[in-house]
């Protein structure tokens, strides 16, 4: 399926989604997702809102895009996520995968793509199940609360040895 299909299949779902949701399928929407859907990465709703007004001379605030975003998020066309503390949407057209490492001391979340663990999902059989997405949760230290571990441990070595 080339882009521009891919665009307008996604623009009828959510044609399809606002009218079961009784809501208005307004030109902004449309060229909305079609911003988000041509964007390879992940963007913040700041960057789509500067990017509606630069490209298609739409001025939407900030604050529409991010509510026009849950719209779509719950219509299953993009998903959230959180990447250096700040939320940002993607399309979700394709099987993406993330790893999000946990800090437990601090509770910094990071999250990166591995194209390891990816293929590795694609090719595991889920037996009467579609995988959409996955999320892999690994727990851990961030470097810095590592280090300051590290120099509590030293303080302590040193307390001992005094005794
Ligand atoms: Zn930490």
């Amino acid at each position: 399926m080339d882009k521009a299909d891919a665009i307008s299949e996604v623009k009828q779902k959510l044609a399809d989604f606002l009218k079961l949701s009784s809501r208005r399928n307004t030109p902004e929407r449309n060229q909305l997702l079609e911003v988000i859907y041509s964007s390879e990465e992940p963007v913040s709703a700041e960057e789509l809102s500067h990017k509606m007004a630069d490209d298609n001379r739409f001025r939407i605030s900030r604050a529409t895009v991010y509510n026009n975003m849950l719209l779509f998020e719950s219509a299953g066309l993009v998903r959230k996520v959180f990447i250096d503390g700040k939320v940002l949407f993607e399309r979700t057209d394709r099987n993406r995968g993330v790893i999000r490492l946990i800090c437990g001391a601090c509770g910094k979340e990071v999250e990166m793509n591995n194209d390891k663990m990816r293929r590795l999902i694609s090719e595991m059989r889920t037996r009467r199940f579609t995988v959409m997405g996955w999320v892999l949760t690994l727990n851990g230290l961030c470097a810095k609360c590592s280090a300051d571990l590290k120099r509590k441990q030293k303080r302590l070595n040193k307390t001992d040895n005094r005794k």
